[in-house]
């Protein structure tokens, strides 16, 4: 797993995360936690060191958070003219593209994932700040018909102090897009990364920060989820609260916004079906239906983790798919030929085995995979079950690792019930050759993005989040300018 394949930015990459201990950036400095207390963030191919990051408190996030406020208060940022946000925030993407191979080598050291799938995230950062850069100038209200005797309109005001939260399994993304949205609202960001990969989130930060941003409007602060997010999530003077996570911590995060009524977004879980149809392009479904478990190792909140196969074409389907995932090269994530790289961490790697061991133990029937790759590192192949049915915990809950549970469905109506038999509903994907079909089982599902003969694909310009227990609020597209912005109506009377 350790031989050196050659990527445009590794040897880059590989020397910033090894060059001293990152700091936090707090108001507009790169600072050590106050406590000066360090945690090991580890390169899961190899399960050794990879750098060390400054393991913040409550006490770093308070004063991160009072730069934010001031800066918002200042307000050095939302009152500059929005063509300068939008030149700022083009610079922002223009600096991330020329260290695009070192910001993907980085991610790949960090967090695991392939080059093939680093590199695509990355051009999507760009793309994201791009898209949001856009925005600036284009956040309005609008006037309204009135007697003569007044005029009536409505404006859109950042909402402020804005904290947020995310995860580890796509963190550049995550941060762009949490990041990008923010700033071309207006708003002060104090932003959190996975203490499990903060790397590529920290060398964003320096390439936004040299922009010339001023000091506060963007503050990074890195440790654990229990004294920095919490710290984030229950402070009197964050305004709302972004986070990307889990729906265990989704639900805290709701609850600790109570107390100050924060604005929240929730982007949570999935367990997202995939659903087959006999009068499918067969050869694109099979291919579509793989990738859509195995991307990233399946560490993708939207990944097709129940594929759905109707019950004529269910053995060949379920063979062609064992096929490909069982071909599938598991391995350093540098190698071009790699598909799957590690999971994140031997956690995760030890709770993807028990969720095989559950399929098993329940009666499903393991066609491929099931086990891990010996040798350091946190790595296990594609694992298929057939067999499987919606009252099985490996089709009901989110294993966030590359194992798929495929169940047969007779027609539309069985495909629609058992699709939508779940708590979360993040995504849905459907493969019909039958135009009306496909619009039908699009409209019925009950999920935030639906695919129609595709999966997984994704675009700034497309909303994302949940329905049920899947999230709160939709980001990308303009649904997320209204959810960084608030309306506020005003009547001039003559
Ligand atoms: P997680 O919920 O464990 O952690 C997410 C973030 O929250 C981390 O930064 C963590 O440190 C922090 N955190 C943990 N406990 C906290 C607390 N009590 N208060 C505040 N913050 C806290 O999730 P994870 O394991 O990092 O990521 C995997 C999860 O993320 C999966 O469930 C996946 O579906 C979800 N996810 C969702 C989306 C989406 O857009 N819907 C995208 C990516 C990942």
């Amino acid at each position: 797993m350790t031989a050196d394949f050659t990527h445009p930015g590794r040897e880059t990459a590989r020397d910033w995360a090894a060059a001293g201990p990152k700091r936090n950036l707090i108001d507009g400095q790169w600072v050590e936690a106050q406590s000066g207390r360090t945690l090991e963030s580890l390169n899961p191919t190899t399960g050794k060191l990879l750098a060390r990051i400054s393991e913040a408190d409550a006490g770093d996030v308070d004063v991160a958070v009072r730069a934010a406020r001031r800066a918002f208060e200042a307000p050095t940022w939302s009152g500059i003219s929005p063509h300068l946000r939008t030149r700022m925030l083009l610079e922002m993407a223009e600096a991330i593209d020329r260290h695009a191979a070192e910001l993907a080598a980085l991610e790949t050291l960090d967090n695991g994932m392939p080059t093939w799938f680093s590199n695509a995230v990355i051009a999507m950062v760009g793309d994201t700040f791009r898209y949001y850069a856009g925005w600036c100038s284009k956040i309005f209200g609008t006037t309204t018909p009135t007697d003569a005797s007044m005029f009536i309109f409505t404006l859109r005001d950042p909402v402020g102090v804005c904290g947020q939260i995310i995860p580890w399994n796509v963190p550049s993304l995550m941060a762009a897009l949490k990041i990008a949205t923010a700033l071309a609202c207006g708003n002060t960001v104090v932003l959190k990364p996975s203490e499990l990969a903060s790397l590529s989130t920290l060398r964003m930060a320096e390439l936004i920060q040299d922009t010339d941003l001023p000091p506060g409007v963007l503050n990074v602060v890195t440790g654990y989820g229990s004294t920095v997010g919490a710290a984030i999530s229950g402070h009197p003077e964050v305004d709302k609260v972004a986070f990307t996570g889990s729906t265990v911590v989704g639900k805290q995060i709701l609850q600790a916004s109570i107390e100050t009524m924060k604005r929240v977004t929730l982007e949570l879980g999935g367990k997202s079906p995939n659903i087959i149809f006999a009068d499918a392009d067969l050869d694109k479904a099979v291919v579509a239906a793989v990738n859509g478990f195995t991307r990233n190792s399946g560490q993708v909140c939207s990944a097709g983790t129940r594929v759905f196969v109707q019950e004529g074409i269910h053995d060949e389907v379920a063979g062609r798919i064992v096929e490909i995932a069982s071909g599938q090269k598991v391995g350093d994530p540098f190698d071009p030929e790699t598909k799957l790289g590690p999971v994140i961490s031997a956690r995760q790697l030890d709770r993807v085995m028990s969720y095989v061991d559950a399929g098993n133990a329940e009666g499903a029937e393991l066609r491929t995979g099931g086990d891990r790759v010996e040798g350091p590192g946190f790595f296990v192949r594609p694992t298929v079950f057939a067999g499987v049915t919606n009252g099985m915990r490996i089709a009901r809950e989110e294993i966030f690792g590359p194992v798929v549970s495929l169940i047969p469905f007779k027609d539309e109506d069985d495909a629609i019930f058992k699709a939508n038999d779940t708590s979360y509903g993040l995504a849905a994907a459907v493969w019909s050759r039958d135009i009306s079909r496909a619009h039908k089982v699009a409209r019925a599902m009950k999920a935030g993005r639906i695919w129609v003969n595709t999966f997984g694909e994704t675009d700034p310009v497309m909303p994302f989040g949940g329905f049920k227990q899947s999230g709160l609020g939709r980001e990308f597209g303009a649904e997320s300018v209204l959810a960084y912005t608030e309306s506020k109506s005003v009547q001039v009377r003559f």
